[in-house]
């Protein structure tokens, strides 16, 4: 169980969420992702294998101008440690990022292969990305996708999802820490797994409840 960072807000999320992830670094982790949505409005994701020097370098000298994003640093419990099991996992237009495990993930990946989903990665959170797009294409908001994706996953986690089309970041956790602040003069909104990434950046924090 390692990092998550997400902002909202009129500033750069980029590097609200990336300096947020470095404050993450002393929980330990082997690789490290952030999503976002760009000026085009198009969803946008880096991730790599390593040091979060790693995903820093690979995003280069650009400035990322973004008002949502997610990041992660992760501590692998399924799939092996390379770029295509970092996190965030995406299927345009969501993206999600995990702490945590998700127990019948096996027995939740059969049956949406067998629905004709493909999977890109080894890793259980992929299935709850793929429940709440197939979801959505069935004809649901967002919010009503996380929702009742989120019920039908065993075991404990974090989990914060990013909706590229809308710029909406929902997070939502069972058996998980994850924190949530606010800065009411800047307009900005961040979600974490720990308290330490919002210190000084907010000026309220709430902590949400096991599945709501
Ligand atoms: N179970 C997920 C994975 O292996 C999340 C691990 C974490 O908490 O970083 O990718």
């Amino acid at each position: 169980m390692c990092g998550i960072v997400g902002h909202v807000g009129p500033k750069n999320s980029v590097e609200v969420v990336i300096e947020g992830l470095k404050r993450l670094e002393y929980r330990g982790y082997d690789s490290a992702g952030v999503s976002f949505i760009n000026q085009k409005d198009e969803l946008e994701v880096f991730k790599k294998e390593g040091k979060l020097q790693n995903l820093i370098d690979l995003l280069g000298t650009k400035k990322y101008i973004s008002r949502s994003c997610i990041g992660h640093t992760r501590w692998a419990t399924h799939g092996e440690v390379n770029d295509v099991n970092s996190h965030p996992h995406s299927a345009n237009p969501i993206s999600v990022v995990q702490n945590g495990i998700i127990e019948n993930f096996a027995t939740l990946k059969q049956e949406l292969e067998g629905g004709g989903y493909k999977f890109e990665s080894q890793t259980d959170t992929e299935v709850f990305l793929a429940l709440i797009v197939t979801t959505m294409i069935s004809g649901k908001t967002f919010f009503e996708a996380v929702s009742s994706s989120f019920q039908r996953i065993d075991g404990n986690s974090a989990f914060v999802i990013l909706n590229g089309d809308s710029g909406e970041i929902l997070a939502i956790k069972r058996g998980a820490p994850l924190v949530c602040g606010t800065h009411d003069t800047h307009s900005q909104a961040l979600v974490s797994s720990d308290p330490y990434a919002l210190a000084g950046v907010v000026d309220r924090l709430y902590f949400p409840e096991d599945n709501v």
